[in-house]
């Protein structure tokens, strides 16, 4: 696996390559859900590249940021035995040649402002722009994302739109522990009773999921709540949405693709899943 380091060298690679590119994005502290989107890239394109930046610009919260995983030598390990092609290890210098103060806004709509973006301001713009620099140095044929973060999957598809971009998004479906939690960097910062009590997010989608002819989604959703905060959570959102357009729903409609995202907060740490309905 070539690692580059800078701009021009993943440039110079790339300029000599005249087949597709499958790209994914990652923030490093790798694991099977980051390998998954690897090997569905590999499937599909013929040069697989994976990148590695922990963007400063998409943490509203400088503590998280500051604690967030580094595990840089089993994140190479590990895309080598997926066989990934190349791996591009961006700098805070090359990727923010104006600095981080300069602010980046993107016409998100509503998707800035709710759930993720309610909670997390700016989160969304800063997403936006690693991603949009991202893509301008490797220009992929596709690139492939998680469906564990399905807002950003619907950011990241808006700005795509937004660009009149020819890139082909992939949404790849969550990786997920035995006990149902989803898989995230993340994770790493919890010990080892938070990692049992944290299935409780799993656990309340799939509750909603199977209750959800039964009750109307308000019931479901303040049981939910009060589970969460028995097991020690603080719940952020328990939410109810189309899958398509995003729009956030008061209860179930059959006409709808729907899904059921959570954010929820245990000791330190801030998770997030969600499930189709
Ligand atoms: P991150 O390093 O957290 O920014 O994630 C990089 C990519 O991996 C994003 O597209 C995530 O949605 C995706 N991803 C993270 N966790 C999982 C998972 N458990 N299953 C599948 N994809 C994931």
């Amino acid at each position: 696996m070539y690692i580059f380091k800078k701009q021009k060298d993943v440039e110079t690679f790339l300029s000599t390559q005249s087949s597709s590119i499958g790209f994914v994005p990652t923030m490093g502290a790798l694991h099977p859900g980051h390998i998954s989107l690897v090997e569905k890239a590999k499937l599909e394109n013929v040069i697989t590249g994976c990148s590695i930046f922990i963007n400063p610009t998409q943490f509203n919260d400088l503590a998280d940021y500051q604690k967030y995983p580094v595990t840089l030598e089993n994140d190479v390990r590990l895309l080598i035995e997926a066989q990934c092609d190349f791996l591009f290890l961006a700098s805070l210098e090359e990727m923010y040649p104006g600095g981080t103060s300069v602010k980046y806004e993107f016409d998100l709509g509503p998707l800035n402002t709710v759930l993720e973006g309610k909670y997390r301001p700016g989160h969304f713009d800063g997403v936006c722009y690693i991603v949009d620099r991202l893509l301008n140095i490797i220009s992929p044929a596709r690139l492939y994302v998680g469906e564990k973060d399905f807002q950003q999957c619907m950011v990241i598809k808006k700005l795509l739109a937004l660009k009149t971009s020819k890139v082909q998004l992939v949404t790849c479906p969550t990786l997920r522990e035995e006990n149902g939690l989803a898989m995230s960097s993340r994770n790493m910062r919890l010990d080892d009773t938070q990692r049992i009590i944290a299935d409780q997010l799993f656990k309340s989608l799939t509750y909603i999921m199977e209750n959800q002819h039964e009750y109307p989604f308000e019931v479901l959703q303040n049981r939910v709540i009060k589970d969460l905060e028995e097991k020690g959570f603080i719940p952020g959102y328990i939410s109810l949405a189309d899958a398509d357009n995003f729009e956030l729903l008061d209860d179930f409609d059959r006409n709808r693709n729907m899904v059921v995202l959570i954010a929820a907060v245990l000791g330190d740490v801030r998770l997030i899943d969600n499930l189709r309905m």
